[in-house]
């Protein structure tokens, strides 16, 4: 099969068909999915209402604000609902921004290359239509940012310091507590964009020392389009979305409380369970990245090699294109991805990838293998005895 560059594939999901893309997102826990039913039909009320259904709302947000606290062990008001991780990022970024700058005119930006779209794009649009420096903090190899680095960069008048606590693409983490502490000496607020470590690392902000942290819960088999900032107190933040007094005045908008419940339930639930989980989903992955290298010519892993994700395993592919290898793989009954969640069919490298010094004849050829809850071992196994073959087949056709 031979799919020109930007086809629209038209895939299928199929009764035997093997989900390993739990990077992308994750399927809601049915426990989840019932502690959030009843906020959809019977305490449906609005929360700033003065009547008994939105005193009932007010009292479950509340409710989900304490538990989503006691898990990250802060102040129930330090928590902030969002429409999700995106908005997170949205708010931490523009909402520190606007508000040093206004302070004390700070207006530089430090955040590093191998972040998510959410962060960068925020940051890209904040110096070209509102005037800010941005810098990119270096990364080495394995996508990682030191804590030398970003002690030689930041500035007195540095706004914000962003920088993901676990990468999407490539599963690398980033040493969260000392970044923050090189930011905490010099008194500037430190962001880190957590989504994707949601599910799998500790998520204690005094012990990272973080001051804002984004959440998406969609990651840890929570609902899509709901999310949760940290924002430790004194952290001085500029609502990005104004309106009503909701949220402490942050984000405006009524609160999707059927979701925020979820979010909530989601996340003590992926708490509790953490370490239970993570030692299988290590087990898969270093036998998914010890196979691939072995089994495929040619290919090489990307990220960290210890300091990554339990679920994470990645790997370029000289030579491959790395769409045509999904829409392969996806035809054999196996959902994976490139990195990124993006299916444009559009032959750029990924910029997080570039950033790893790799050359695009690398780069084009990325994949991406997650593992989550109800992965099998048979399911990995049937996808390292399917891979092999087909890449030699899409290099075979790329010669011929
Ligand atoms: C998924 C993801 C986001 C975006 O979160 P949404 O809830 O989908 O908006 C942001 N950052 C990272 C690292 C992610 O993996």
């Amino acid at each position: 099969m031979r799919l020109p560059a930007g086809a629209c594939y038209n895939a299928r999901v199929r009764p035997e068909s093997v989900y390993l893309d739990f990077a992308a997102t994750t399927p809601v826990d049915r426990r989840v999915l019932d502690r959030m039913a009843p906020y959809f039909e019977d305490t449906f009320g609005n929360p700033s209402s003065i009547h008994g259904w939105g005193q009932q709302a007010e009292a479950a947000l509340e409710e989900a604000r304490a538990t989503v606290a006691s898990v990250l062990g802060c102040a129930p008001e330090e928590v902030l609902f969002t429409s999700g991780g995106s908005e997170s990022d949205n708010l931490a970024l523009r909402g520190t921004a606007f508000a040093e700058r206004e302070r004390r005119g700070a207006a530089h930006i430090l955040t590093s290359p191998v972040e998510h779209d959410a962060v960068l794009r925020t940051a890209e649009q904040l110096e070209r239509v509102h005037g800010f420096v941005l810098e990119l903090l270096p990364v080495d190899g394995h996508g990682r940012v030191s804590a030398e680095d970003l002690a030689q960069r930041i500035r007195p008048d540095t706004a914000v310091v962003s920088v993901i606590y676990a990468n999407n693409e490539i599963g690398t983490i980033n040493p969260i507590a000392e970044l923050a502490a090189v930011c905490r000496a010099r008194g500037v607020p430190f962001h880190t964009d957590a989504v994707q470590a949601g599910s799998q690392l500790p998520l204690h902000v005094d012990k990272l020392g973080v001051d804002l942290m984004s959440l998406g819960a969609h990651k840890f088999y929570g609902p899509k389009g709901v999310g949760a900032l940290y924002v430790r107190r004194g952290t001085r933040l500029l609502p990005a979305q104004t309106g009503g007094s909701h949220e402490r005045g942050l984000r405006a908008g009524t609160p999707n409380v059927p979701l925020i419940m979820g979010l909530a339930a989601a996340l003590e639930i992926v708490d509790e369970e953490r370490e239970a989980h993570n030692g299988r989903f290590a087990r898969h992955r270093d036998q998914i990245l010890t196979e691939v290298v072995r089994t495929v010519p040619l290919a090489r892993t990307t990220g960290h090699p210890t300091e990554r994700l339990p679920n994470h395993a990645s790997f370029v592919l000289h030579q491959v294109d790395g769409n045509q290898l999904l829409a392969a793989l996806d035809l054999a009954g196996y959902a994976v991805s490139s990195g990124s969640a993006c299916k444009t069919g559009d032959p750029e490298p990924s910029q997080v990838l570039l950033a790893l010094g790799l050359s695009p004849a690398w780069a084009l050829g990325s994949l991406r293998v997650t593992v989550g809850r109800t992965t099998s071992e048979a399911g990995v196994d049937g996808f390292l005895t399917a891979l092999p073959p087909i890449v030699d087949r899409l290099r075979r056709a790329e010669r011929s």
